[in-house]
């Protein structure tokens, strides 16, 4: 369990003030400029040594991603580009450090455009965030103020922040299709590559980084890559904000260790499952996008990317969302499949067309209303959108029926027997509505 010494996020509940006052009391823009001042490579070098995994949901070590920036110019502007647009469904987590620490992403904003010789970054803000773009934006403004940011700042290198507004669709969390919107486009995924890395925003290295990677540089560097390192277990390090929702007692976003177990993640920040552990069904671990895991499973398995990936599932987001026995697993993932053909854009066949098939079908099997031999049709279809098109959502859709097959393929089977005996009984009805 993390120690409140070791946290990063002390106004994740906002506590406290947000404003620059208040948040350089906790540490924010500590000693920044001596961090500059140990350059670029020094910089890159120690969040390798961090072994921070990127927090958007792809685990991609953050360091390592700063070094793909090239280290020389050919002329053209580097470009940092945050990735605020926190829609995954279950996700709740960028948006507390928007609201209440705004200056840890500032200052990361800052240390990272350094780093990979960037004057200029832009935050990409979720289009339903109209909060949390208001506080930034104070943020950011009393930042230029103080002069730790701007042309001419404390620091020593001239650098620029801009917030930009999404106008709210899912895809443009996916860091092409946030590109090109940013661009003044319509919010669609490039074909990789070009890799954002040599070319990017505008046609310019580019690389994109979630809101909590961000935030937490300054921290790691100030404490150092060995303290972040020491918390969690190998390849799967330091701290994470675990956004908790569904039937747990008391629903919460809580920063704790990397690899805390499942078990002891629900009882010490939750307040236990809703009815008690025996009444535990499933959790999905990582966002509506990865395959839900059976209770047996997940009770005691550590929330990181390597256990979770292993129980062929995923961290994600850290976005925890727990079902008991009281949820009607069919028709969840029925719904999930609802919100990704619906935030299709639409460029590729498989994930235009299937995730429409897949909702469909599900739908008639929350229902009964199908054949068993459908169940491995859909799985098959599954398959086909998995891993053939242009961005990860057509993975996203395909994952979540692909767990319920797994896992709950007898609860499919019998609501088809349960409509093949009596299409008009109650809980068939019931099951449909
Ligand atoms: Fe668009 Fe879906 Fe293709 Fe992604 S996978 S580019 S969302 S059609």
């Amino acid at each position: 369990m993390l120690q409140d010494k070791d946290r990063i996020f002390t106004n994740l509940y906002g506590l406290h003030s947000p404003d620059l006052k208040a948040a350089k009391m906790r540490g924010a823009w500590d000693g920044t400029k001596f961090l500059l001042e140990k350059g670029r490579d020094w910089i890159i070098d120690e969040m390798k040594k961090s072994g921070l995994r990127g927090r958007g949901g792809a685990g991609f070590p953050t360091g390592m991603k700063w070094s793909f920036m090239p280290k020389q110019s050919d002329g053209r502007p580097s470009y940092l580009v945050v990735n605020a647009d926190e829609s995954e469904p279950g996700t709740c987590k960028d948006r507390e450090i928007m609201r209440h620490d705004p200056h840890l992403l500032i200052e990361g904003c800052l240390i990272a455009s350094f780093a990979m010789n960037a004057n200029a970054a832009y935050i990409y803000i979720r289009g339903e965030y109209i909060t949390e773009k208001h506080a930034l934006q104070k943020a950011i403004d009393e930042a230029y103020e103080a002069k730790l940011i701007g042309k001419d700042n404390i620091h020593g290198y001239p650098f620029d922040l801009y917030l930009h507004h999404g106008a709210g669709a899912y895809i443009c969390g996916e860091e092409t299709a946030l590109l090109e919107s940013l661009e003044g486009k319509k919010g669609m995924p490039r074909l990789k590559p070009p890799f954002p890395a040599n070319m990017g925003l505008y046609g310019c290295p580019t690389t994109v980084n979630n809101v909590e990677s961000i935030a937490v540089a300054g921290e790691i560097l100030r404490r150092g890559a060995s303290w972040f390192s020491s918390i969690g277990r190998p390849n799967n390090v330091g701290t994470k904000l675990f956004c908790v929702s569904g039937h747990v007692n008391k629903p919460c976003n809580v920063e704790e260790a990397m690899g805390i177990t499942f078990r002891e993640l629900i009882d010490t920040h939750c307040g236990g499952i809703r009815g008690g552990w025996d009444n535990l069904l499933a959790v999905i671990p990582g966002g509506s996008s990865v395959p839900c895991v059976p209770a047996d499973q997940i009770i005691d398995a550590y929330m990181d990317f390597d256990t979770l990936r292993n129980l062929r599932s995923g961290l994600g987001t850290a976005a925890v969302i727990v079902m008991d026995k009281s949820t009607d697993i069919v028709r969840a993932i029925a719904r999930i499949s609802y919100f990704y053909k619906h935030e299709s854009c639409g460029q590729c066949t498989p994930c235009r067309e299937g995730t429409g098939w897949m909702w469909r079908v599900l739908n008639r099997m929350a229902e009964g209303r199908a054949q068993k031999r459908e169940i491995d049709m859909l799985l098959e279809v599954s398959t086909q959108i998995e891993g053939h098109t242009i961005c990860a959502l057509g993975d996203a859709a395909a994952w979540p029926v692909q767990g319920l097959i797994r896992h709950f393929r007898h609860e499919i089977e019998k609501r088809i027997d349960d409509y093949a005996a009596n299409p008009h009984s109650e809980s068939v009805m019931m099951a449909a509505e």
